[in-house]
């Protein structure tokens, strides 16, 4: 490194430095793995000292945006000015490079003081303190601005700046985990939280929604493991639940479709995770967020797993989770995936027995999800050339934002839903039927399809693209197209 590198202070959580030694060593030599891996792009070098790790790199702009994102930093420092160790020196930095720091504002001098005996620390706090009295105002108690002199053997490094790290334990401390990833925001949150206990996450997705929603949900995993899973390489699973959901829909009642659907999608995970080695299935439930999340529901759903299933929102609110979702990048992704669900608006049993469901689902055929899992699609979400082919990443060609002139336009919602409301010249197609029915229809015709909310439309405007139809579904649903109706009839 050469000398005009600049270097950062690191510090590790906490936490660690409460381990036992052979411990400590551990986590620290597994951090150091990680940050490399996370500033291999730039120049760098790393060293540990007194318990923390010092890093030398001449990107410094660069290293402090990737800093924030590895896992087991709980703060770190970029020093300012590097010094000799030195009173004279010291204080002539101090007020070279902090006068205009603290100009107009209160400060501190705290000194720091490393093995070295030839110069007190109270003195050094003293009189650099005196050398920014003027431009600044001393306030020992809560002041605007600390300045921190950190003295060590042979130099001595000032700064002034803690800036967050993300906290936590390096990954990779802890075994694996799988998460099971559907696209909203909640299970990208969970993986988050899981990571950053030190757990490496592989992710499942249980696909209903096509190549579309297979796509989202590939950005969604690679903005986890490419701007947090420094250190490891998570991988994505895609189970095809399409034949699945098909089984289920024509076996068993609605009110028992989505936690059936859950189950299924456990035992999915739990083949996947016998797979990829993961000791535990990771969810992003948080309790009564809706109403296939209550306890009964949970418990019913964890029957179906052997695998311990964790649940680290479970007491978030949804406030908390999007703000989370915010900070970690994956929102905007998440925003933008439609509620693939079950194709069915019917809502959910609320209190569900084990033991109903069970013998409910002996209806279904074992063999439709043996065949789901044995076709597993195992990817790499970093991989730049991955993808489902001839998808538009983000659901283009799927979605309409207005009512093309001379398009057939399909109401996807159940009849009452239609006499209620409708777009003027609107057939009524229920999505439950229409999946059946499509193949007979002309054409040679441009189709729109709504529904409530835009997810179930899109299932079926993909599926029917992928049968030859021109179809597309209006993005946002009923209460969209509503606003629509009135711009362009008032
Ligand atoms: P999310 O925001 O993660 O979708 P949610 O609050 O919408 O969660 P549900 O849709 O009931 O809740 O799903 C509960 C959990 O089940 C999800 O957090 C996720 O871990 C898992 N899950 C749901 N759908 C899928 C899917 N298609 N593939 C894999 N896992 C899924
Ligand atoms: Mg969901």
């Amino acid at each position: 490194m050469t000398a005009e590198s600049d270097l950062i202070i690191l510090r590790q959580a906490p936490e660690i430095h409460l381990k036992a030694p052979g411990t400590r060593r551990h986590f620290t030599r597994i951090l150091q793995r990680n940050l490399r891996r996370a500033l291999e792009d730039i120049p760098h070098r790393l060293a540990t000292a007194q318990g923390r790790l010092l890093l030398r790199t001449t990107e410094r702009e660069r290293a402090l945006e990737i800093l924030p994102r590895v896992f087991g930093v709980s703060t770190f420092s970029p020093v300012v000015a590097e010094v000799e160790p030195e009173l004279e020196a010291i204080v002539d930095g101090v007020r070279r490079h902090f006068t205009e720091v603290v100009r107009g504002r209160t400060y501190a001098v705290r000194c720091k003081r490393q093995g070295t005996k030839r110069v007190s620390a109270t003195r050094i706090e003293r009189e650099a303190g005196a050398a920014l009295n003027g431009p600044g105002k001393v306030n020992l108690d809560a002041p605007d601005v600390t300045v921190r002199i950190d003295l060590q053997e042979d130099r001595a490094w000032l700064f002034s700046e803690r800036r967050r790290g993300a906290g936590g334990l390096p990954l990779g401390v802890q075994g694996r985990t799988l998460v099971l990833l559907s696209g909203g925001f909640d299970s990208a949150v969970a993986a988050w939280y899981l990571m950053r206990r030190g757990a490496a996450t592989d992710f499942v997705f249980c696909n209903l929604g096509g190549p579309t929603h297979e796509a989202m949900v590939a950005a969604i995993a690679r903005r986890l493991a490419g701007d947090w899973a420094h250190g490891t390489r998570p991988r994505l699973y895609v189970v095809d639940f399409e034949a699945v959901v098909e089984d289920l829909r024509a076996s068993l009642p609605g009110d028992m479709w989505q936690i059936v659907l859950k189950r299924l999608m456990y035992r999915a995970a739990e083949a996947v995770a016998a797979r990829s080695g993961a000791e535990a299935l990771v969810t992003g439930e948080a309790l009564s967020q809706v109403s296939s999340q209550t306890l009964s529901n949970l418990q019913t759903i964890d029957a179906a797993a052997t695998l311990p299933v964790l649940r680290p929102l479970i007491g978030f609110d949804k406030q908390e989770i999007t703000d989370r979702a915010r900070a970690i990048g994956t929102f905007e992704l998440c925003e933008r995936v439609p509620e693939f669900c079950a194709l069915t608006e019917q809502p959910p049993l609320v209190e569900s027995r084990t033991s109903r469901i069970e013998r409910a689902e002996g209806a279904l055929d074992p063999a439709i999800l043996q065949q789901a899992i044995d076709s597993l699609c195992e990817r790499d979400p970093l991989a730049a050339d991955d993808g489902p082919d001839g998808v538009a990443g983000e659901g283009e060609g799927i979605f309409v934002d207005r009512i093309p002139e001379g398009a057939t336009v399909i109401d996807c919602q159940p009849p009452e839903a239609y006499r209620r409301w409708h777009w003027p010249g609107a057939e009524n197609h229920p999505a439950d039927t229409l999946l059946q029915t499509f193949a007979d229809w002309p054409s040679d015709r441009e189709y729109v399809l709504y529904c409530q909310r835009g997810s179930n439309s899109a299932v079926i405007a993909e599926r029917m693209q992928r049968a030859g139809f021109r179809a597309r579904a209006f993005r946002g649903g009923v209460d969209r197209l509503k606003k629509q109706g009135r711009i362009s009839t008032g």
